[in-house]
C-alpha cells in the first residue's frame, strides 16, 4: 500500500474542533497525508510535512470529509415491498399494512426462502450504491428470519458481504425485530430464545443487540430481558424506540449505557437527559419518519439536553428503500429541523459512535483513512442540492475505491 497525500481542496472537514474552525472542525485549503491506511497528519497544505515516495491526489478544489456513516440500516433481506408503498400512497397506514400479513412479516417470508448466494449478491450491490454515495461504515442489522438458526445465518452471510466489499460493516443481531407468527400464541418463549441461544451463536458475529421496542413490537418489560441479558454477555445494545409510541426504551438503553435509540418520533424530555448524561446516540432515521408521515422527532429538545445526534438511512425495503446519507441529511435539514452542522455530524463523527465504531467519522491522526472527495466546495452544498451524487472519489483505509 502506497502513502497518500490528499491536497487542492477548497477545505478538509475534520470533523474534530480541536484541529479546526467551528464544530466541524474545518481546515481551509487542508490536506491529509495518510501513511499505512491511517491519517499520519491533517492540516493546512503549506504547512505538508515531507513525505517522500507518497502518491499525490488532487480533490481538485473540493471539499473532503471523512466517510460517511450509516448509524442504522438493515440491508439484508429477500424480496421487496414496493406493492405496499403503493398501498400507503392510497391511504393505509403502516401498522394496518402489518395487520395485513405484510409489513416485517412479508419480508421474513421472502428472507427465510431465499438462497444464500441472493441474499449475499443482493446485499453487496446495496452497499455498492452506498459506497457510491460515500458511506464507509455501515451499521447493518438482522432482523429478518426471527429464528435462532436464522438470524444466526444472516450474521454470518453479513459476515461473507463484509469480507467482499470495502465497506466496514458493524453487524447488529436484531432477533427482536417482531415475534414471528409460529411464536404467537407464546411470545415468552421467543423473548427467552432472543435473550439466550440467539445471544451464545451470534458471539464472535455481532457487535451489538438491537431490540424493536414498541407498539406492535416488543414491550419495554420484554426488552430489558434481551438487552440486559445482551449487555451481561458482552454486546453493546441499542434499541428501536419509540417510532409510533414511546414505551422508554430510549431511557432504558441510556441506563444500560447503550450506543444508542433510534427513530425517537416520540421521546421524553426525562429520556433524552438520560441519553445525555450516559452519552446514548439519538439516532434519528428522516427518510421513514417522512415517508410513514410520522410526526418529526423533538430536535430542538434533544439538542437541548446536549444529546449527540446521528442519522441512518434505516435501509429497508418497508419503510425506507435507500441508501443515500446525503439525502438523509437534506430532510433532517428541511424536514427535522437540523442545521448544516448537525447534519454533517449526524453522518460522520456522531454516526461513528452510535453504530460502535467512534475512532470512525473524524480525519485526525490515527483516525481510519476513510475520506470522501467532493464535487463541491462547501458543507452545505451537499444537502441543499439533494438528488444529484455529489462524490468525486472515495477512499477505503488509505485505498482509492470509487472514482467518478
Ligand atoms: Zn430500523
Amino acid at each position: 500500500m502506497r502513502d497518500l497525500i490528499v491536497l487542492d481542496t477548497s477545505a478538509v472537514m475534520t470533523c474534530d474542533p480541536s484541529l479546526g474552525e467551528g464544530r466541524l472542525g474545518l481546515i481551509e485549503r487542508g490536506a491529509v497525508y495518510v501513511r499505512e491506511g491511517v491519517v499520519a497528519w491533517v492540516g493546512p497544505e503549506r504547512d505538508l510535512p515531507q513525505a517522500d515516495g507518497a502518491v499525490r491526489l488532487s480533490a481538485e478544489g473540493g471539499l473532503v470529509t471523512p466517510g460517511l456513516v450509516d448509524a442504522h440500516a438493515h440491508p439484508i433481506f429477500g424480496g421487496d415491498r414496493a406493492a405496499e408503498f403503493a398501498l400507503r400512497a392510497e391511504g393505509k397506514t403502516y401498522l394496518d399494512i402489518a395487520r395485513n400479513g405484510g409489513g416485517i412479516m412479508s419480508t421474513v417470508r421472502a428472507t427465510r426462502g431465499a438462497i444464500d448466494e441472493d441474499l449475499v449478491e443482493r446485499t453487496h450491490e446495496r452497499l455498492s450504491r452506498a459506497l457510491a454515495q460515500g458511506t464507509t461504515t455501515l451499521e447493518a442489522k438482522t432482523g429478518y428470519a426471527l429464528s435462532v438458526y436464522g438470524e444466526l445465518r444472516l450474521l454470518q452471510l453479513l459476515a461473507q458481504v463484509a469480507r467482499a466489499t470495502p465497506l466496514t460493516i458493524v453487524p447488529t443481531l436484531l432477533g427482536a425485530h417482531a415475534v414471528p407468527a409460529e411464536r404467537n400464541g407464546d411470545r415468552a418463549l421467543f423473548v427467552a430464545e432472543c435473550a439466550g441461544p440467539m445471544l451464545e451463536g451470534a458471539r464472535g458475529l455481532a457487535h451489538a443487540v438491537d431490540v424493536y421496542c414498541d407498539e406492535g413490537a416488543f414491550t419495554l418489560e420484554e426488552a430489558r430481558t434481551i438487552l440486559t441479558a445482551a449487555k451481561t454477555s458482552g454486546f453493546a445494545v441499542r434499541a428501536h424506540a419509540g417510532q409510533f409510541r414511546d414505551l422508554g426504551a430510549a431511557g432504558l438503553v441510556a441506563e444500560l449505557d447503550g450506543l444508542s435509540a433510534d427513530h425517537l418520533e416520540q421521546v421524553s424530555d426525562e429520556q433524552a437527559h438520560l441519553m445525555a448524561q450516559h452519552g446514548t446516540v439519538a439516532t434519528l432515521l428522516p427518510g421513514a419518519c417522512v415517508q410513514l408521515r410520522l410526526t418529526p422527532p423533538p430536535v430542538a429538545r434533544l439538542r437541548d439536553a446536549g444529546c449527540m445526534m446521528a442519522l441512518g438511512t434505516d435501509m429497508n425495503p418497508g419503510s425506507s428503500m435507500t441508501e443515500s446519507l446525503p439525502l438523509q441529511m437534506w430532510l433532517a435539514m428541511t424536514h427535522l429541523g437540523m442545521t448544516v452542522d448537525e447534519a454533517w455530524l449526524g453522518v460522520t463523527r456522531h454516526a461513528a459512535r452510535a453504530a460502535g465504531r467512534p475512532e470512525a467519522g473524524r480525519i485526525a491522526p490515527s483516525a481510519p483513512a476513510d475520506l470522501v472527495g467532493w464535487r463541491t466546495p462547501d458543507p452545505a452544498h451537499v444537502p441543499y442540492h439533494y438528488g444529484e451524487n455529489h462524490v468525486r472519489g472515495v477512499i477505503v483505509a488509505g485505498t482509492q475505491v470509487v472514482s467518478r
